[in-house]
């Protein structure tokens, strides 16, 4: 099928109106990620069904793609239809289950939850313009909210077409006429999708529990040594929603601390709690500073100490992206790998700060069961940073025990061919997406 033609039959299913010419594209680290042949913007579930049924017809490569913020490399759009889901915005809150279609940006996603009383319990470090469904794809790990669980132990169900085309609930859901309001309706099948990068299917709709909004108050701190609070990510388990130590080399040396600590019944019990971590943070190093009541407005979504919690205004990642780049590692690791994980990533901060490179941020994001520990650089056009130049860095982080925060095209090779589940990923990949034109070269499915 010709370009024309395609453009023909992809109108037919979705309207004129949303299907697109594009340039070539670029992600947030500034990659250039390919010309995707068209990008397409069905409305729902049953036109995503559709477009993956002609793809699969007309032997089109898909690539599922959101806000193109992921910084792994998961998006190789040259020579595939781009599918965005920015039009699935539909929202239910009902039996205790937010249902929300994959389209809805985090923030004001977050921002309609509260609304109703409830919120989005986890969300990139980010501005918010990050799509739910990529969300899942990414099985976000990292970032505000981990101490309330992984994303994982939130989801109730997702909805997602196969690359086959075919259209299936995960969870209860699996059964027609029966709402996702539990992840496992047998089999857990919705963890197939957390991770997939792309690889299996379009995500259309995900399913998670309605948790009303915790009362917080934010401990800010300064500390010298990181290590000496690592303890605390599990002793403090249930008293925080957010426990992020980070440093750059903009700001001098030591470490910022930052502990959310939440209480889901009182503004009081948080502040209570406050006090008693306030004092274990003393004991291990930390100088805490003031702490913040979160304010009314803020628990409604809107307020500076809100926007806050997102970096800055939504439309912030705009201004970001147009200063620099950003070039990041990442990795999920055991408490027991924290020492030796941030060593490696603090020689590679000091091996970007030797190249000129004018900022690189370390972060480190505390959940009570592991840890997430990232080397955010931002490139500025004409600093000496390649991605040949992260590789001592990759390498040193495969010999220790962690898995890697995402794979996309960024890890070596042997960061796949290390997956012991890889005869199984194979044989998914072959149900899901037997014609093989999802994701191409995305590193589970490669
Ligand atoms: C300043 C900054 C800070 C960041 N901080 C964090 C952080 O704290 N934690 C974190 O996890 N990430 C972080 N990121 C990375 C990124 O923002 C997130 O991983 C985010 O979830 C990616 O969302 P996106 O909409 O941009 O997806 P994209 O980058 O467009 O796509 C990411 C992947 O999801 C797949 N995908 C997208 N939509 C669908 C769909 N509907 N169905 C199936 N697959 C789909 C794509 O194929 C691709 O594999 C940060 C990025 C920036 C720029």
């Amino acid at each position: 099928m010709d370009g024309a033609a395609l453009t023909a039959a992809l109108a037919d299913l979705v309207g004129a109106d949303h299907v697109a010419d594009s340039p070539p594209l670029t992600d947030s680290t500034g990659r250039n990620v390919g010309r995707p042949l068209r990008v397409v913007r069905p409305a729902d579930a049953a036109e995503v069904a559709d477009v993956v049924r002609l793809c699969r017809e007309a032997r089109v490569p898909i690539a599922p793609v959101g806000a193109r913020t992921a910084y792994w490399s998961p998006l190789a759009l040259d020579g595939a239809l781009a599918i965005d889901v920015g039009r699935l915005l539909s929202l239910t809150v009902e039996d205790g289950v937010v249902q929300a279609g994959a389209g809805w940006a985090v923030r004001p996603l977050d921002q309609a939850l509260r609304q109703r009383g409830a919120h989005l319990p986890l969300h990139p470090d980010a501005f918010g313009k990050t799509q739910l469904g990529s969300m899942v794809a990414t099985a976000c790990t990292s970032g505000i909210g981990m101490g309330s669980g992984s994303l994982g132990s939130h989801l109730t169900g997702v909805e997602w077409v196969t690359g086959a085309g075919t259209r299936l609930w995960t969870g209860a859901a699996d059964r027609p006429g029966v709402p996702p309001f539990l992840r496992e309706g047998g089999p857990d099948l919705t963890g197939l999708v957390l991770g997939s990068e792309g690889g299996l299917g379009v995500i259309t709709t995900v399913a998670f529990r309605q948790r009303p909004a915790p009362w917080r108050v934010r401990l800010p701190g300064r500390t010298a040594d990181p290590r000496r609070c690592f303890p605390l990510g599990l002793a403090l388990a249930g008293a925080y929603d957010t426990f992020r130590l980070q440093r750059s080399t903009r700001s001098g040396p030591g470490w910022a601390v930052d502990v959310w600590v939440v209480s889901a019944f009182s503004p009081r019990e948080a502040a209570e709690r406050a006090v008693e971590v306030a004092r274990r943070l003393g004991e291990a190093g930390v100088t805490v500073g003031a702490p913040a009541a979160e304010t009314a407005a803020a628990r409604a979504g809107r307020s500076p100490d809100y926007d806050d919690r997102w970096n800055g205004p939504l439309d912030g990642l705009g201004d970001f992206l147009a200063r620099a780049s950003l070039r990041g590692v990442d990795v999920n690791a055991p408490w027991s790998a924290a020492s030796p994980v941030l060593q490696t990533l603090e020689d590679l901060v000091a091996a970007q700060s030797n190249a000129g490179v004018s900022e690189s941020r370390l972060a480190i994001y505390a959940a009570p069961d592991f840890v997430n520990l990232g080397c955010h650089a931002t490139v500025a056009p004409g600093e000496g940073w390649s991605d040949a130049d992260d590789d001592a860095a990759y390498a040193a982080l495969l010999a220790l025990p962690v898995v890697p925060y995402r794979v996309g095209r960024r890890w070596p090779r042997a960061a796949v061919e290390s997956m012991g589940s890889r005869a199984l990923l194979r044989a998914l990949k072959l149900a899901c997406d037997p014609d093989g034109l999802l994701a191409p070269g995305v590193g589970p499915w490669s």
